[in-house]
């Protein structure tokens, strides 16, 4: 995504550059097949755009659309097929999430209740404008979760696939959110969605440029929850470091430490 306002989106470069988000998505081998964390934007959506997309994201985000890089081709260049992708875990169903969800219409999609309520009802203004019945068409094969007792790394978490596929509930950004945590090797790897936009926003002094920190208050449901939940993710950041690696769907730092390695 590529929004005006470099200084106030990335916090670096002048305000007349073009800024830089991605939609991060994780994509995991698991042992009956894949396993997807967010799905970013589709192939329909680069197809129709502002049409399927709302032109409100389309003015504010102006993603790239470009075929290539949804996660649809970016698996079919790994050698798999759409059929391979079993399960996806949206961190929630706002548009730039959920949008690769008809790409993979076998695939079971894995929910906190209040998300897949809050997508489809579409209750508010600003929901009927996040959520896009388009992206939800096909009829994806819910499974859905309550938020449970358990607890993980010392935040509320439902089990989700495994023991090593954990929903952590952090409503706020949406009525549904949830963190992805998923165990690799010794570590675990916590996919935030949107919980936070910015990596400085888990140091222990944050900092978010003014355009990320306005834009996730305007767009939260509840902004003191959100806030609530974002500091427990910088706690635990700050408590289990070698642990838990966190990071973001949209914050560009963050992904490039996963590109160079
Ligand atoms: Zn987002």
């Amino acid at each position: 995504m590529c929004p005006f306002g470099r200084s106030i989106v990335n916090g670096t470069g002048s305000f007349f550059e073009v800024g830089r988000m991605v939609a991060h998505v994780l994509l995991i081998e698991g042992e009956d097949g894949l396993v997807a964390v967010d799905t970013g934007v589709g192939l329909d959506d680069c197809r129709e755009g502002a049409a399927r997309l709302g032109h409100g994201f389309m003015a504010f985000a102006r993603p790239t659309l470009d075929p290539a890089e949804t996660l649809l081709r970016q698996v079919e260049r790994l050698g798999f097929r759409a059929s391979d992708v079993k399960h996806i875990l949206p961190t929630h169903l706002d548009v730039d999430h959920a949008g690769g969800l008809p790409d993979f219409p076998e695939a079971t999609v894995h929910i906190l209740e209040a998300e897949k309520t809050a997508a489809i009802e579409r209750r508010t203004l600003p929901e009927r404008l996040r959520y896009r019945p388009a992206q939800l068409a096909h009829g994806p094969r819910w499974k859905v979760y309550e938020p449970g007792g358990e607890r993980w790394m010392g935040l509320s978490s439902v089990r989700a696939l495994s023991d090593d596929v954990v929903l952590v509930p952090t409503y706020g950004h949406t009525r549904g959110h949830a963190c992805v945590a998923v165990r690799a090797g010794e570590k675990w790897l916590l996919h935030c969605g949107d919980a936070y936009f910015f990596h400085g926003e888990m140091q222990p002094e944050p900092t978010c440029p003014p355009a990320l920190r306005f834009f996730q208050g305007h767009v939260a449901i509840d902004d003191r929850a959100r806030l609530e939940n974002q500091a427990r993710l910088r706690t635990l950041h700050a408590e289990r470091k070698a642990d838990v690696e966190l990071f973001s769907a949209h914050c560009i730092v963050e992904f490039a430490r996963y590109q160079a390695s």
